[in-house]
């Protein structure tokens, strides 16, 4: 009797990218900007983060920021050489008020429907999330990687996490990220009093800020 020969059948699977999308006001970028998209690269094996600057953000109408222009430039400069960082300017563009639901849909029609989006957050950002326009939208519509921040409270966040995934069935991601105690408007309060932002950005984001007199008031 002839021997049956094995076939193996390859199935063809098509492995859908996953995109990390990090909004924020970017004012200045920070490292701690770069870690929390760092991490989310690296152990949610994310494909890319699109860091996407927005143009007035909705919590901080009564706040004057540094122009988009300089904001993106900023950006440019710390995500430059780095693999899988991108910035997308869609926000500036679009120019206005920056809500996220509708970045969030642009995002989905430009990579297609079958590309995985997750938002990126951290803590203080997500715990205000239901606030957001539009939040049952993107809380049904996308998954979220949140970044912890010194200074947020373990029982908040998991009560707001647990009363989200009842509600929506939202997929969220913790990561296990490097805590940097930074925020842009630390450096701006130093940079303000003449004190040198030391480590906390990229040299050449510094420069950048010297040079064009940003953040002396
Ligand atoms: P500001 O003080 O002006 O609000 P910020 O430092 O909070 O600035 P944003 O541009 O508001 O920076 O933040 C964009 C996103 O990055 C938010 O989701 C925020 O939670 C997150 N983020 C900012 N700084 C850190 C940090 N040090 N660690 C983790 N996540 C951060
Ligand atoms: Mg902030």
């Amino acid at each position: 009797m002839e021997k049956g020969r094995a076939t193996d059948k390859v199935v063809a699977e098509t492995v859908s990218e996953k995109t990390g999308i990090l909004g924020g006001t970017f004012d200045p970028v920070h490292l701690g900007h770069i870690s929390l998209a760092q991490d989310a690269l690296e152990q949610i094996g994310l494909d890319r983060v699109i860091f996407i600057p927005a143009a007035q953000q909705p919590f901080k109408l009564d706040r004057k920021t540094a122009s988009g222009e300089h904001r993106l430039e900023m950006l440019k400069l710390a995500v430059k050489d780095r693999r899988g960082f991108e910035i997308s300017e869609y926000e500036l563009q679009e120019k206005g008020i920056s809500y996220t639901y509708l970045t969030m849909r642009a995002m989905r029609r430009l990579l297609g429907k079958d590309a995985r989006l997750y938002f990126i957050t951290g803590t203080d950002s997500f715990l205000k999330i239901e606030k957001w326009k539009n939040s049952s939208e993107l809380l049904r519509e996308f998954s979220y990687i949140i970044g912890t921040r010194p200074g947020y409270r373990q029982e908040e966040l998991d009560e707001c996490v647990s009363r989200i995934r009842d509600i929506y069935n939202t997929e969220i991601l913790f990561l296990n990220n490097t805590q940097l105690d930074i925020s842009s408007t630390e450096i701006r309060e130093r940079l303000e009093r003449g004190i040198p932002s030391g480590d906390l950005i990229p040299a050449e984001v510094e420069r950048y800020i010297t040079e064009h007199g940003l953040y002396r008031n």
